[in-house]
């Protein structure tokens, strides 16, 4: 029997596609919804059944809640997959789905408000012993001597960040108590207007760290297990752009010390389906930053070094069945990296939505593509501009990096402009070699490029 007859996939794009292979493989039947553009995605046309949920913009259609809860009506599905983006931290997405007799598949919606809210996750956190970046510990309020006092006490720069922020806005950093206050007004004012909500807290500003995650999954019987970490150093603008596991220079001590802080802070919430606890990595210490209450893009890598297939696992303990492995049983083989391919000007990184006129796929040992584009298919000027994932594996970090270099040379994809010749460049770049570079090496990589 398989864990659910019917599975509705409330996404588009590659990650549609990944939740797609899933349930194939496990012998569930699938329902694609889409928007009017996107009537031609890959996934659309493989899956059993789909509904068209609205026009093109995402308002309209993919974050369009009743549209979807009918689309699951009507096609008698029985869970809902959310990907990521979207409605997969909407916690009232997920209550309206539980309430609407389905299963959601990802945590409880208790659970994703707890995460979403960034004041409430870090003292959550805190209590259940996680490492956390020192700061306010919970909002700032209109006392200002008190709160320069405290940006005194921890020392600058020190960063004020929304509550409800994400996508790396409603931040600011600030240098000396001469702009503290003014800076703090302008982040309330910038979340009020952004996210709806002016809560604001302090947090020291970490000056050169790493973005270092782990990965967990926990059922609903209270097992939890981690996958090890994942280091998404390489962004521009707080986007990652290569991913990889392990971590440069993360040792299996550092690895099982921090995984298991983490494995017993998701017992202690209740926390059940798949996770990442982001921190920030500096000086050998880990700095909670947030935690995602959902399958992440870049989760392929902890899939190719743990060989467990995590989209599988989610709806395993959706279902409520228990693991199907415990912490002895996750072994790291390997190294595996994953190059973002954006549609997107290489050099001056705008979207070049269009026509692919070509495209094809590398292949060969350890190298896996996670994409839904095909000749001919057009990536509407909509949505994100990621239309797939390289990812290559390796018996070490030089091995998949020299797989990645074939691979990226190896993939035709013409009619749009792309991000591969950035990625050929990373690739032989000195610092990106070497590894373990930190959260501003790629700005300042293409700062001196352009420059
Ligand atoms: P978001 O939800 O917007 O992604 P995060 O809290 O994850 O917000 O932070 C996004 C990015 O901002 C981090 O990956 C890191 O680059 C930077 N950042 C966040 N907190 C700090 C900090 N205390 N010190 C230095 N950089 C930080």
């Amino acid at each position: 029997m398989p864990a659910f007859k019917k599975i509705l996939i409330a996404n588009r794009g590659e990650i549609a596609l990944r939740i797609l292979r899933a349930c194939q493989a496990m012998g569930i039947r699938t329902v694609a919804v889409h928007s009017t553009v996107d009537r031609n995605l890959k996934h659309v046309g493989m899956a059993d059944e789909s509904v068209c949920i609205g026009p093109a913009p995402a308002a309209d259609s993919y974050l369009n809640v009743p549209a979807i809860i009918a689309a699951m009506e009507v096609t008698d599905a029985e869970a809902v997959h959310p990907g990521y983006g979207f409605l997969a931290e909407n916690a009232d997405f997920a209550e309206r789905i539980e309430e609407s007799g389905f299963t959601f598949i990802g945590p409880k919606a208790e659970t994703i408000r707890l995460m979403g809210d960034k004041v409430s996750a870090i003292n959550a956190m805190q209590k259940a012993g996680v490492p956390c970046v020192p700061g306010s510990n919970g909002p700032l309020d209109d006392d200002d001597r008190r709160t320069q006092r405290l940006a005194d006490e921890i020392g600058y720069p020190v960063l004020i960040k929304a509550a409800a922020g994400g996508g790396g806005r409603g931040m600011r950093v600030v240098h000396n108590p001469f702009d503290l206050i003014k800076s703090i007004q302008l982040t309330r004012q910038e979340a009020k207007a952004g996210f709806g909500d002016d809560t604001v807290y302090m947090e020291k500003y970490l000056q050169n760290p790493r973005h270092v995650e782990i990965q967990v999954l926990s059922d609903s019987h209270g097992n939890a297990v981690h996958l090890g970490e994942r280091d998404c150093s390489m962004q521009r603008r707080h986007q990652k752009v290569i991913e990889e596991a392990p971590a440069p220079g993360i040792t299996p001590e550092q690895r099982e010390k921090i995984g298991t802080i983490c494995t017993e802070a998701c017992k202690r919430i209740g926390y059940r389906g798949a996770g990442t606890f982001e921190f920030l990595f500096e000086n050998g210490e880990f700095y909670f930053i947030e935690m995602n209450t959902r399958i992440q893009v870049e989760h392929p890598v902890t899939e190719m070094i743990t060989g467990v297939d995590l989209i599988r696992a989610q709806i395993l303990v959706a279902a409520g069945e228990p693991l199907p492995f415990s912490q002895d049983d996750i072994r790291f083989t390997g190294h595996a990296i994953e190059c973002r391919i954006n549609a997107e000007d290489p050099e001056k990184f705008l979207p070049q939505p269009g026509t692919i006129d070509a495209f094809h796929a590398p292949g060969g040992p350890g190298v896996r593509v996670d994409s839904h584009i095909y000749d001919g298919y057009t990536v509407p000027p909509n949505y994100d501009s990621m239309i797939g994932k390289l990812i290559c594996h390796g018996e070490t970090r030089d091995d998949a990096m020299a797989r990645m270099r074939v691979a990226l040379n190896e993939m035709v994809l013409t009619g749009v402009k792309t991000n591969i010749p950035l990625h050929l460049d990373l690739l032989d770049d000195s610092g990106f070699k070497q590894g373990g570079t930190n959260i501003h090496y790629l700005e300042k990589l293409l700062g001196r490029s352009s420059a």
